[in-house]
């Protein structure tokens, strides 16, 4: 039995990851769980997997929770403490945002396996984070699609010359800038492929999030940007791939769901039956489209590159600037369009850190959200 613990468990990652264990209770013990504010899911979930520990983000909710559960431990705004304390094999940082860096860090330096869906860890600190992992001889296993399809086609790295990410394309792949302009929230908000949280499927209408995917790749695989190409495959099928030295190409092919990569990284390096997705059949896809990404139309990608080439706060700065726009943009107060603006203006006015403490890190993330929320209220209708 492997002893997993989940931080974020009533996110999509989170709830798809019980679902994973669901089919394998044999194999996996939940032991502890972490989530916001979302009580009534986070109850029935510690009904059914009984974990030793909870978190949740506020005293009433934990107050409530230990009513229910009088012999559990329960702990406010715990995801540090689950990383720290807790015994665990196998760690699921599946929180949004910069905070999931912490737990993260705890896990690394107790060598513990990770099982990594929270992007802004290696975006905004890979350059800390890859280091301290190897020296702790901590695994960290992605669970986005893109780059478990890399790990997939080669959990070594031997031998790789360059990673072919592909994307969608999103909803506006066939739209126009014009068009984009217009763009309302439901427009932005219904993907063609991938069902997912609010905030990852306005990134990925912009492509900010394959940009995001990059900078992960660049730390994740230790690929220099010349060595990372984005290829945009509206089916979804081919979920990323690589090229070796010798130029043989292998590519991960599935149906579109986050329940494979979810539980490739729990039980690596086995493979299961796990849950059973729709057959997969080659004949009944029919074709596969690969095309260049339009950099003009998506300018976030461009700046995301941009940004992981000159590394330093930079990508920490764009991350945390776009987070903003996005949240103002789910709020109605800017346009689609004014996101990647918005982004671009906080870059362009920072003075980069080279080699930054985590402290300078944080700092550069406060300071772009406070530049960012600035020009949104300069832009707010
Ligand atoms: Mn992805």
């Amino acid at each position: 039995m492997k002893k997993v613990a989940i931080l974020g468990s009533t996110g999509s990652i989170g709830t798809q990851a019980l679902e994973v264990i669901r089919e394998l209770k044999d194999k996996f013990e939940v032991v502890a769980l972490a989530a916001g504010k979302n009580v009534e899911v986070i109850k029935k979930q510690a009904e059914e997997f009984s974990p030793e520990v909870i978190s949740v983000k506020d005293e009433n909710s934990a107050s409530e929770l230990r009513k229910i559960f009088p012999n559990k431990k329960i702990l406010i705004d715990g995801i540090v403490d689950i990383a720290k304390e807790v015994d665990y094999d196998i760690i699921l940082i599946s929180v949004t945002g910069i905070s999931g860096l912490f737990p993260t860090l705890e896990a690394i330096k107790r060598g513990k396996t990770i099982a990594l869906a929270n992007k802004e860890t290696l975006v905004t600190a890979g350059d800390i984070v890859m280091p301290e992992a190897k020296k702790h001889n901590a695994k960290i296993i992605p669970v986005d699609s893109e780059h478990s399809a890399i790990f997939q086609c080669s959990p070594s790295g031997e031998f790789v010359k360059s990673l072919l990410i592909t994307a969608s394309g999103g909803p506006f792949l066939n739209k126009t800038k014009e068009d984009m302009k217009n763009a309302t929230k439901a427009e932005t908000l219904k993907h063609p492929k991938w069902n997912m949280g609010n905030k990852i499927t306005v990134d990925s209408a912009t492509l900010m999030n394959k940009g995001l995917e990059v900078i992960e790749a660049h730390h994740l695989f230790n690929k220099s940007y010349d060595d990372i190409k984005v290829v945009i495959h509206p089916q979804s099928i081919v979920h990323s791939a690589i090229e070796f030295d010798d130029g043989s190409v292998l590519a991960q092919m599935g149906l579109p769901s986050m329940h494979l990569p979810i539980q490739y990284a729990l039980t690596y390096p086995e493979r299961v039956e796990g849950i059973k997705s729709n057959s997969f059949n080659l004949a009944q896809i029919g074709t596969l489209q690969f095309s260049e990404p339009d950099f003009d139309k998506f300018p976030s990608l461009k700046l995301a590159f941009e940004v992981g080439r000159q590394g330093g706060i930079l990508p920490a700065v764009m991350n945390a600037a776009n987070e903003e726009a996005v949240y103002a943009f789910l709020n109605d107060e800017i346009k689609l369009l004014d996101i990647s603006e918005i982004t671009k203006q906080v870059v362009i006015k920072t003075q980069n850190i080279k080699n930054p403490t985590l402290e300078q890190i944080l700092e550069a993330d406060k300071i772009a959200r406070k530049s960012a929320k600035e020009l949104i209220l300069s832009l707010k209708v």
